[in-house]
C-alpha cells in the first residue's frame, strides 16, 4: 500500500481522488486524455513514442490543458515516470 492510498487525496492537487483511481475526478479524466492520446499519436506517428518524449511533446503544446499538464509533472516526478 502506498502512501497516497492511505491518505486519500490526489497526488497532484490534494482533493479528494476516487475511488477507483489514483486521481481526483479531473485529474483522472486528464489521466485517461494522455493515454488515449498517446495511442492516437503512435498511430499517426506509425511507431512507438517513448512516454518521456510524448511527455515533453504535450508540456510544449499549447493546446495541452493545465490539469494534463499538472498530471505530466506528476507522473514525471515518479521514480517509474520514464516509462
Ligand atoms: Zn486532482
Amino acid at each position: 500500500m502506498t502512501v497516497n492510498e492511505l491518505v486519500n487525496e490526489c497526488p497532484v492537487c490534494r482533493r479528494r481522488r476516487e475511488s477507483e483511481s489514483e486521481f481526483c475526478s479531473l485529474h483522472s479524466r486528464a489521466m485517461k486524455n494522455i493515454i488515449e492520446a498517446r495511442e492516437k499519436w503512435c498511430l499517426a506517428f506509425g511507431q512507438e513514442l517513448a512516454r518521456p518524449e510524448y511527455f515533453e511533446r504535450l508540456l510544449r503544446l499549447e493546446a495541452t490543458g493545465t490539469a494534463v499538464k499538472d498530471v505530466i509533472i506528476y507522473l514525471q516526478r515518479k521514480p517509474d515516470g520514464g516509462e
